[in-house]
């Protein structure tokens, strides 16, 4: 079998696995579509658009990770809602140069912690592109002190933001999913949500009580709502990123000694780009990762396979 062919076979086979679920129809046409395929058109790579029609929101997108999710997601073909909530030049710059590759893109400025604005944002993103397919619930902040420095405030920010915020982001997209009509649907599931989470998920995290809280507390929100909303044909992951270089842990990283601590916690030996993030962000939104649900992808070069133990603990 030449490669080209292996290619058709593997297409194809994609196109047949693509049963109805219990919870959709295949799409409008997919099937002719699937088989008007001709292996010639497929002599040429191409970068694949797995997210093809699909509409995703991506929280805190305007910085770090969310920035690097919104532009990758965009790349795999999906419309994208770059939402923001203070910093509205990158966020325009970003939906810019995404319309100006070709994509579709809105950014909405809004609070994710605030009831109001969370509704709004959902609304003003149906409004623009007609539904909500992906929620990338990203959004997230430190307020480090040790316990007996972190004021209420400390507390209460970072858990408004990194943990209530995913809880009024998840629900308003539920909300959605279950209201858009099934033969609409780009995908096979109603719908996927990937919580922004941390390796702080399970890593306990001196002078951080609030932060380490907040991911604890993603950890059960993702497998929570992933129990109960499953049978909606509603996927909910998380992704855990260890230490990735963006503006929220600069301190880790922007000296070379900083670097080097921070690099005796990483086995892989680097520090994490946010497009590795990005990366597996598209492959658990997607198809690919169609009975994946209620699980967290640690993104982290195994910072949370104790590396102290590595040299025999
Ligand atoms: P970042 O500071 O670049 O991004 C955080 C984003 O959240 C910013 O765009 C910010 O504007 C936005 N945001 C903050 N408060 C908001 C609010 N109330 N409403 C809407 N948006 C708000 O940092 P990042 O590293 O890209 O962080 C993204 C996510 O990844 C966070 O949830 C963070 O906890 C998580 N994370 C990051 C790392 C890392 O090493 N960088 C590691 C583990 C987890």
């Amino acid at each position: 079998m030449s490669s080209l062919d292996r290619f058709s076979f593997v297409v194809a086979a994609n196109c047949n696995a693509h049963n109805p679920s219990p919870f959709r129809d295949p799409p409008e046409g997919h099937r002719s579509h699937c088989h008007a395929y001709r292996t010639e058109e497929f002599a040429i790579p191409k970068l694949p658009r797995r997210l093809e029609g699909h509409v995703t929101i991506v929280t805190g997108a305007s910085s770090g990770i969310g920035l690097s999710v919104a532009s990758a997601f965009a790349a795999a073909g999906s419309a994208v809602v770059v939402n923001y909530r203070s910093h509205p030049a990158p966020a325009l710059q970003l939906a810019d140069q995404i319309r100006s590759n070709g994509g579709k893109c809105a950014a909405i400025q809004a609070d994710v912690s605030n009831e109001e604005d969370v509704v709004r944002l959902f609304d003003t993103a149906t409004d623009a592109f007609g539904r909500i397919d992906i929620l990338v619930s990203n959004s997230g902040v430190q307020r480090d002190a040790s316990i007996t420095d972190m004021t209420l405030a400390d507390w209460n920010t970072v858990i408004d933001i990194n943990l209530t915020g995913q809880f009024l982001c998840c629900r308003e997209a539920v909300r959605r999913f279950n209201s858009q009509p099934a033969h609409s649907r780009p995908s096979r599931s109603s719908g996927a949500i990937i919580a922004m989470s941390s390796v702080h998920e399970i890593i306990p995290w001196a002078g951080h009580i609030n932060y380490a809280s907040a991911k604890g507390g993603v950890r059960m929100l993702t497998r929570s709502l992933a129990q109960e909303v499953a049978s909606q044909g509603i996927r909910v992951n998380a992704i855990a990123p260890g230490a990735i270089r963006t503006p929220i842990n600069k301190d880790a990283w922007e000296t070379p000694e900083a670097l080097e601590k921070l690099l005796r916690l990483i086995p892989y030996g680097r520090i994490g780009e946010p497009e590795d993030v990005a990366n597996a962000a598209i492959w658990l939104a997607s198809d690919e990762a169609d009975y994946v649900t209620g699980t967290t992808l640690f993104v982290d070069g195994g910072m949370a396979l104790y590396p102290e133990f590595r040299d025999n603990g």
